[in-house]
């Protein structure tokens, strides 16, 4: 038997027929919509259908971009997904194709898999951090996904580093991702005065190419990710901080500066037993993760 995987994006759900292992047998994509409840659905259940036509299927496991309630199983917020809010999607799901659903936070759903095979494979302690549009991230402790009281936790990317710092997607002022995100990366790149179209892509381009406003933009944000991982080594005593997210294609240009101000800013001891690497299941951690928790249900 194998399970389905989703990953609900801003612009496309992706979806993934996924092996007990964690191997992904076949892929397949739909369009998001994002408000109307019912297209919503019509797209999602149709993908499951897809796989249902050729495979047997055991369980569906779905990544929502917001906050899930652990006990009464509604989202009750996803500022990209507005459709979706106080929807019990796994009831609705679950009551098209007629298996059993689960859904979690589209970052803990990649922590998820990180932590059961990929990067973070046979850690007890790891934290995933995904830096794309925003900074998403997931937190695996004493060897379980931990999502807290209600199942709200790992939102790092809100935590506050500036009080009078950027507006930040969510509302409030100078969260860790307004700097720390590939928004954060073109918002720093404006700043110091790069002109043109720019995206994350781009500045990185540029970066390579010798541009130093570019590779001071990376170097500061890096700076701010590996105060980011101080502080979460600090708290948690971690394993790992596995790092996914489109933006890690800049790989090492991000992650050598940040593993530099991690040393600077953690415990020594602490900072020696941690590992910061990049995430081997990026960009199909999400459906992965999904995946696995439908298996573990
Ligand atoms: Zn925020």
């Amino acid at each position: 038997m194998d399970y389905i995987g989703l990953d609900i994006g801003g612009t496309s759900i992706k979806a993934g027929l996924v092996d007990p292992t964690g191997q992904i047998l076949e892929s397949q994509k739909a369009p998001t919509i994002i408000d109307d409840l019912n297209g919503f659905l019509s797209n999602l259940t149709e993908l499951i259908r897809n796989f249902q036509k050729s495979f047997k299927v055991a369980a569906v496991g779905i990544g929502v971009p917001g906050l899930r309630n652990s006990k009464t199983h509604v989202v009750e917020t996803s500022p990209n997904i507005p459709c979706l809010v106080r929807v019990n999607l796994e009831d609705l799901v679950a009551d098209q194709v007629h298996l059993p659903v689960i859904s979690e936070n589209d970052a803990n759903a990649g922590a998820y898999a990180e932590f059961v095979c990929g990067a973070g494979a046979g850690t007890r302690q790891m934290v995933y951090l995904t830096l794309g549009t925003g900074l998403g991230s997931g937190l695996i402790l004493d060897g379980k996904l931990f999502t807290g009281a209600s199942g709200y936790a790992g939102e790092f990317g809100h935590t506050v580093i500036d009080p009078n710092g950027r507006l930040c997607g969510c509302g409030n002022r100078g969260c860790l991702e307004t700097i720390v995100s590939g928004t954060g990366i073109v918002r720093t790149a404006a700043e110091k005065g790069m002109q043109g179209l720019l995206t994350a892509e781009i500045v990185y381009e540029a970066a390579v190419h010798g541009d130093r406003t570019a590779q001071e933009v990376f170097k500061e944000t890096a700076t701010f990710l590996g105060m980011a991982c101080a502080n979460l080594i600090d708290l948690l005593n971690l394993e790992m901080i596995v790092i996914g997210g489109g933006v890690m294609a800049a790989g090492e240009m991000l992650l050598e500066p940040a593993r530099d101000a991690a040393a600077r800013h953690a415990f020594r001891s602490s900072f020696r037993d941690c590992r910061i690497v990049q995430s081997k299941l990026w960009p199909d951690a999400g459906v992965i993760g999904a995946a696995m928790l439908a298996r573990d249900l």
